[in-house]
């Protein structure tokens, strides 16, 4: 499978920008190349220099936790900016479609729509697991991208990965495996895999575990020429220095974040058991996120009450297989204690 005849033809003709960082690397005294303020920022650390358009050291340091090597890593601005430049690079606008499974993670659909590609939806079965059938038969020569979100956004189960498998062997374009919230799961990442299938991709994200939404980065690990197509068409300076810096930080304290893995997994178990003995709770459907998937009467006046009390939680009551339903995320002890008292007093 070439990778490099996947990619829309525009792509594959592309120069990309090349940065003042690009073209001189080295270390020297003087940079006078890049337009830069020289005299500093008007802050107490300096920005006034571009950062590393390729992110190296924070690379590096990530490779180091996750096991895959810099050149199968690419960060974004969010794993959005992942999703948004695998269309861009990937798909014709108004010729190639994607495969979606929902119900599942919105962006995939919003991005398709931005970029102008055709969305065809299987739906997940019943039990949220794959419908092999019905995506072998939505798939066409110009199917390019299929996303599968496992933990799935907003079910909160994996996808047996057999399944997931079985399509990575199939289909002759990508294969996106969203594991956003793979740190709470039992099943294991598809990390391992990437050496065996060209076409998988998996993104993960430093916005759930690692606590770091506001800072919005992304990670995209995959083969060596989907890494680099997705670098040629990137902004140059996708992740900003701030980023950079903090990222690094953060990566010091993994035993602090595992530690809170291992509260929201204890507290996910605990909650969920406490709705089971509501009378309003109807279904908690099991999970391996750090949300939980609640069945409840009335769900909209439900919603409603608990905003009323200060305490919000996601409607996802009128989605297809979710129907009646509350996607609720794993707070602290004590948030989550909240939570179910205002359900009782309801
Ligand atoms: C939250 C979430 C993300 C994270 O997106 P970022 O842009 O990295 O914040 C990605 N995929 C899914 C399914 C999510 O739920």
């Amino acid at each position: 499978m070439d990778i490099n005849n996947l990619q829309r033809e525009n792509i594959k003709n592309l120069r990309p920008y090349s940065t003042a960082r690009d073209e001189y690397k080295g270390q020297a005294s003087v940079f006078l190349d890049a337009n830069e303020n020289s005299y500093g920022s008007p802050l107490e650390q300096n920005y006034n220099r571009y950062p590393d358009p390729l992110q190296l050291d924070l690379k590096e340091a990530i490779s180091k936790i996750k096991g895959v090597p810099i050149e199968n890593t690419f960060l974004g601005n969010g794993s959005d900016e992942a999703i948004d430049l695998l269309y861009r690079a990937f798909c014709e606008p108004g010729r190639d479609n994607v495969i979606v499974l929902p119900p599942t993670y919105g962006m995939y659909e919003v991005s398709a729509g931005i970029n102008n590609v055709e969305l065809r939806k299987v739906s997940l079965l019943p039990n949220f697991q794959l419908d092999l059938e019905g995506i072998a038969e939505a798939i066409d020569e110009h199917t390019k991208l299929i996303f599968i979100c496992s933990p799935n956004n907003p079910t909160g189960n994996s996808i047996i990965r057999t399944d997931i498998e079985t399509i990575l062997a199939n289909f002759k374009g990508l294969v996106v495996i969203d594991e956003a919230y793979i740190n709470y799961a039992k099943q294991k990442t598809f990390i391992q895999e990437l050496t065996e299938y060209p076409n998988l991709v998996i993104l993960q994200t430093f916005s759930k575990a690692w606590g770091l939404a506001a800072l919005r980065l992304g990670m995209a690990f995959a083969p060596r020429p989907v890494i680099d197509i997705l670098n040629k068409i990137k902004p140059p300076y996708n992740i900003n220095q701030a980023t950079q810096n903090l990222a690094l930080e953060a990566l010091k304290n993994l035993t602090q974040v595992n530690q809170w893995i291992q509260s929201t997994v204890l507290e996910r178990e605990a909650l969920s058991e406490a709705l089971k003995g509501l009378p309003k709770v109807k279904k908690v459907y099991p999970s391996d996120a750090n949300f939980i998937l609640v069945e409840v009467e009335q769900a909209l006046d439900t919603y409603n009450a608990l905003v009323e009390k200060g305490i919000i939680v996601r409607d996802r009551s009128k989605v297809t297989l979710c129907e009646g339903c509350l996607r609720i995320t794993i707070g602290t002890p004590e948030e989550n204690q909240n939570l179910v008292q205002a359900l009782k007093s309801i």
